[in-house]
């Protein structure tokens, strides 16, 4: 695996000073700043849309602003170190809205991709069921063809902020997997409109005692044929694909960040090379996804490298909170800081499960490198 650095477009800098701008002042405290990539102001993506940071790298045509990947990963990585609350438009700007740009009608196109782009929509992510996580293959979630589309039942879980969004891409099996074949076949990706008749949002209270995912299901939901994206039967490589982009992006790594920039005005100076420590491993990782975000750009499929980038990020940004609490001294520790860590380190945990498991990622690795 090689993670060659692409060289930064040309006005980056300048749109890194805009966006900042933005940014600057901004009142949120530290339950938001914990929070960031699933925190969901939709108020806040609006103006994010507003300005054109949404949707940045997509045709106009589409309510796209025809930029490159990695101009979007300066607004991506900037909104993320104060720990912006992006939730209500990350999912379907990150990996819903480019799907559909590759595989949607163009009907469909026309009339979603612009709502993602102004902020005015939210999507969710239904993989996970309740038997089917790490094994996802073996989900049971069903859709049977009919002469009017599809009608979908089953049930999928953990589903982050679906009670807050307009849609969902799910993954369905529309085809009973072959006897004695591979399980991946028979898996398809459907659009699924969440205000539909049939569909039931039961939110899950998590560690924190809030209620971010849920348990969505589906009773004889009646889909449109246009429903289906993409081939029917191609769902599993679709959405292995798709993993590439949710798995290697600047919020695999920056989750703690806002904690360790709060810090940096009140840590003691024996902290310096400590920190500097910290610095200089999240300049490498930074290096790692800048590098994973030019394989995707120039159309690979960097799968192994982007597991790479979320395991490695995903120890950074888990161990930070209390690398940094380890620094500082309890009575010089201000409130807010202390919150900002409270709610961190209840939420470290997670980081390592969404989007796929260490154990899973590590597999994904070790085949890549022929361990396995
Ligand atoms: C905060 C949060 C948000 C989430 N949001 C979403 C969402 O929006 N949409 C969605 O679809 N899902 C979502 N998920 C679900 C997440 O993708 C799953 O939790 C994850 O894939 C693990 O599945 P599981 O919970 O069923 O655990 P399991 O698959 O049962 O795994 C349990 C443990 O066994 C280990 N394990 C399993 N299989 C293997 C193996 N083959 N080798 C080694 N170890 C193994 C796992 O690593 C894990 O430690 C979210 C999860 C969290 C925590």
């Amino acid at each position: 695996m090689r993670f060659e650095l692409p060289s930064p477009p040309a006005g980056a800098a300048a749109l890194r000073d805009e966006v900042r701008e933005f940014l600057a002042d901004r009142d949120w405290g530290p339950a938001v700043r914990a929070r960031s990539w699933v925190g969901f102001d939709r108020a806040f993506s609006r103006e994010v849309g507003a300005r054109g940071w949404v949707g940045m790298v997509w045709p106009r045509r589409y309510g796209g602003h025809e930029r490159v990947g990695l101009e979007r990963n300066v607004v991506l990585e900037e909104m993320l170190a104060v720990g912006a609350p992006v939730g209500a438009h990350w999912i379907g700007d990150r990996q819903s809205g480019p799907l559909i740009l590759r595989l949607a009608t163009e009907t469909q196109k026309r009339a979603i991709l612009p709502r993602i782009a102004s902020g005015e929509i939210s999507f969710c992510i239904g993989l996970s069921e309740p038997d089917s996580g790490s094994d996802l293959a073996s989900l049971r979630s069903k859709a049977e063809a009919t002469p009017d589309g599809w009608v979908l039942n089953g049930r999928k879980i953990w589903t982050t902020n679906a009670h807050l969004s307009e849609y969902m891409i799910a993954l369905v099996r529309t085809s009973p997997a072959p006897e004695g074949g591979s399980r991946h076949a028979g898996l398809s990706q459907l659009l699924v409109d969440l205000s539909l008749p049939g569909i039931t949002i039961r939110p899950i209270r998590d560690l924190l005692g809030e209620e971010g995912f849920n348990e969505v299901t589906f009773d004889d939901v009646k889909l449109p044929p246009e429903a289906l994206l993409g081939a029917e039967g191609a769902g599993w490589a679709q959405a292995t694909s798709e993993l590439a982009f949710e798995r290697s992006g600047p919020d695999r790594i920056l989750s703690s960040l806002p904690a360790l920039t709060a810090a940096m005005d009140v840590l003691p100076p024996t902290a310096e090379v400590a920190v500097g420590r910290l610095v200089a491993r999240l300049a490498t990782l930074r290096h790692m996804s800048l590098s994973v975000a030019g394989m995707l750009e120039a159309g690979g499929e960097p799968a192994q490298e982007a597991a790479l980038v979320k395991d490695a990020g995903n120890s950074f940004e888990q161990a930070l909170p209390e690398a940094i609490r380890g620094l500082l001294e309890p009575e010089d520790t201000p409130a807010e800081l202390r919150a900002l860590l409270a709610d961190l380190t209840q939420l470290a945990p997670t980081f390592s499960l969404r989007g796929g498991t260490r154990e899973i990622l590590r597999g994904i690795i070790a085949r890549e490198l022929g361990l396995r």
